[in-house]
């Protein structure tokens, strides 16, 4: 496995509407293990493949320590609810922000062997479902957040 470099804000590679994959190529199953790395060493809850530089819709996620999710051409199919809570993101380094997002979301997408499943998940997990897709179009938190916040350095 290898750890890749994170694309930051003001990097173009973030602002693109990303291309469905459509084989899951050995090149695929090494990006999800890449990604899971990247993810992991830069200690980050949810990763999506634009913040590689690949522009692909690929997104894992941890919001639970050892239950990976990996979600290829992911869809959001349902949600419900509201929730505010604050966000960051391995692209905007050092900010936090409020957004609201939906307190229930389901997934449809496919797994590592191309499988179509779904998943439902609530509060932390709906969130980081909502921000990682948003990325696979082009989108980032800081568009949609209030009350901004920075660390201090
Ligand atoms: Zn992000």
């Amino acid at each position: 496995m290898a750890k890749l470099q994170i694309r930051k804000v003001g990097d173009e590679a973030l602002r693109k509407v990303c291309r469905p994959v459509d084989a899951i190529t050995p090149r695929v199953l090494t990006l999800l293990d890449d990604m899971v790395e990247t993810m992991r060493t830069a200690n980050g809850v949810g990763l999506a493949a634009p913040q590689v530089g690949i522009l692909r819709r690929i997104v894992v996620i941890e919001v639970e320590p050892g239950e990976v999710i990996e979600l290829i051409n992911p869809k959001i199919i349902a949600y419900s609810g509201e929730q505010d809570g604050q966000e960051g993101c391995l692209s905007v380094p050092g900010r936090w922000g409020m957004v609201k997002r939906p307190m229930h979301v389901t997934v449809r997408a496919l797994n590592r062997k191309g499988e179509e499943f779904e998943i439902t998940g609530h509060e932390l997990l709906a969130r980081c479902f909502c921000h990682e897709l948003d990325h696979l179009d082009g989108g980032l938190y800081i568009d949609k957040a209030y009350a901004m916040d920075e660390d201090d350095e």
